[in-house]
């Protein structure tokens, strides 16, 4: 990894449209307003972009609705090669796109390039799932007629995205549309809007027709979208970020029944048994904690861990913490960049107050770091108190409590003891129980001693209050497909 001049993260930002994208055309936002989009390092400026109104919202479905037609009807090997192109030109520029996400949203530029490569990969994925949408047909049980099943894409949609994961959770949406043959309207979190918009330039490049992706950039999130969920034209929402705002646009969605995928908080359990490979477990908690700084959907949020082994994984755990370096992303050696704003990182450290003040032990970490920028150090804290609130609350940073247990059925208890169910990590040798607990933990995925289980193959979801739908693999694509069933009449019938 090398230290990135500051010439270059100029040119680099001189590269990116800092305009709204509609029909295919860069243009002003209406009111002629922009936003300032931020270093979380530094706090300085990193460019201002334009700051859309709702007039600018209906315009972008203006847009992604003249387009749905033809959309549709365009063949689905050429969809899957327009991603396949864009796949092509994003890794092409791993370090455009890398170096573009450290500056907006902080993480390491290593970590960044990981995340290139994860959120490219749906891009490859789907370019390969458009030309696998099929139906069926079959007979009618009487014999007589015969029953035609056939998916359509469901239409215009509205894509509203975090700022943790700036080009991966845009790809994740924007890949299976484009296969599905929907339009869409994007609005990325004001905090890192440029991924989206180079993206989008690099969608235009790999071929993808004028108002079929269209990226509204706002500092007024909910005056942009709101008009947009109350339109019978748009059909489907996609939102993924926190559980809060997502039930607030479930209930707005109601009005015109829109289709819906939520990906939404997580307070994920890690579960270390006492017949754990420790160093593997030690191993994976760094990736499932610390990954994007902890603030991440999957994040490790509790650390459920058998009582004759607790202490021994505690303190593993923290030297390891200890060793890591905080500072800007772009930095040589960087493991730990800032958290995305101030709000963020006061939260993280009322989190660790609240818990030390019910008895909690804190060894390692503890206090944010001295400014610029909104740095907190990776922090674990020990006998936390059940009621804390750091075990109840998504802490969206690299703050690791630990608590112990010393049954199976404690820990099954301890895990489910909360409102989401994202996922699960769970360390042991026995396979038996591996597989109790794949049936006892209340979550859309498990991790069976590994860190991290996002994969553009796989099904990415939560249950009970962490959201609804899948991401990704074989059921990402028909989120964005509508079933459409042709009853057809006894062909035989003519012969009697
Ligand atoms: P957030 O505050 O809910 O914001 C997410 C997006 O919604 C942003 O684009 C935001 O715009 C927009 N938004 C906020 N209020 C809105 C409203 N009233 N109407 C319409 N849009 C609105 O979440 P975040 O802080 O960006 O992201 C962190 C959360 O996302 C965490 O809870 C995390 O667990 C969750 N997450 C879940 C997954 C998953 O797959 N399950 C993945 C990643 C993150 P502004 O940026 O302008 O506020």
């Amino acid at each position: 990894m090398t230290t990135i001049a500051a010439r270059d993260e100029k040119d680099l930002l001189a590269t990116v449209r800092n305009e709204l994208y509609i029909g295919g055309e860069w243009r002003a936002a209406g009111s002629g307003k922009t936003f300032a989009v931020e270093d979380p390092a530094t706090g300085d400026v990193l460019l201002s972009i334009a700051d859309a109104t709702a007039e600018d919202g209906l315009a972008a479905l203006d847009a992604a609705t003249a387009a749905q037609e033809e959309w549709r009807r365009t063949a689905p090997r050429v969809r899957g090669e327009i991603l396949r192109a864009a796949y092509e030109a994003v890794v092409a520029r791993t370090d455009d796109f890398a170096l573009l996400m450290t500056l907006e949203m902080g993480k390491p530029l290593a970590e960044a390039r990981g995340e290139v490569a994860y959120g490219a990969e749906f891009l490859r994925w789907f370019s390969e799932e458009a030309v696998r949408i099929d139906g069926r047909y079959s007979t009618a049980p009487d014999g007589r007629t015969r029953l035609l099943v056939h998916k359509r894409p469901v239409g215009p949609c509205l894509f509203i995205t975090p700022w943790n994961f700036p080009l991966a959770m845009a790809t994740r949406k924007i890949g299976p549309a484009i296969a599905a043959g929907c339009t869409m309207v994007v609005k990325p979190a004001s905090a890192t809007p440029l991924t989206t918009l180079l993206l989008a330039q690099v969608l235009a490049d790999a071929g993808l027709p004028a108002g079929v992706l269209n990226v509204v950039t706002t500092s007024s999130a909910s005056s942009v979208t709101g008009p947009l969920l109350q339109d019978p034209r748009l059909r489907k929402l996609s939102f993924t970020g926190s559980t809060e705002v997502g039930r607030r646009l479930l209930k707005d969605s109601a009005d015109q029944v829109l289709r819906t995928s939520m990906e939404l908080g997580g307070n994920a359990p890690f579960l270390v048994f006492e017949d754990a490979d420790l160093e593997a477990a030690v191993d994976g908690a760094m990736l499932a904690k610390l990954r994007n700084m902890g603030e991440a959907c999957t994040a490790a949020n509790r650390f459920i861990v058998h009582e004759s082994v607790a202490e021994d994984f505690a303190s593993r755990l923290a030297d390891r913490f200890g060793a890591l370096r905080l500072a800007r992303g772009t930095e040589e050696g960087s493991d730990i960049g800032p958290l995305i704003d101030s709000g963020s990182r006061d939260k993280v450290e009322e989190l660790v107050r609240d818990a030390e003040s019910g008895g909690g032990r804190v060894l390692t970490g503890g206090a944010p770091a001295d400014g610029p920028g909104y740095f907190f150090p990776p922090t674990v804290i020990t006998d936390v108190a059940p009621d804390a609130r750091i075990l109840h609350e998504e802490a969206f940073g690299p703050v690791a409590p630990v608590v112990t247990f010393s049954t199976e059925q404690e820990a099954v208890t301890l895990a489910n003891s909360t409102e989401y169910g994202l996922v699960a990590y769970v360390y042991t040798r026995d396979l038996a129980r591996s597989i109790r607990l794949t049936e006892e933990i209340e979550v859309g995925m498990l991790g069976v001693n590994v860190g991290v289980v996002s994969n553009a193959a796989a099904p990415f979801g939560g249950v009970k209050q962490s959201g609804l739908g899948r991401e990704g693999g074989a059921e990402g694509i028909e989120e964005y497909l509508e079933t459409r069933y042709v009853g057809l009449a006894d062909p035989y019938a003519s012969l009697t």
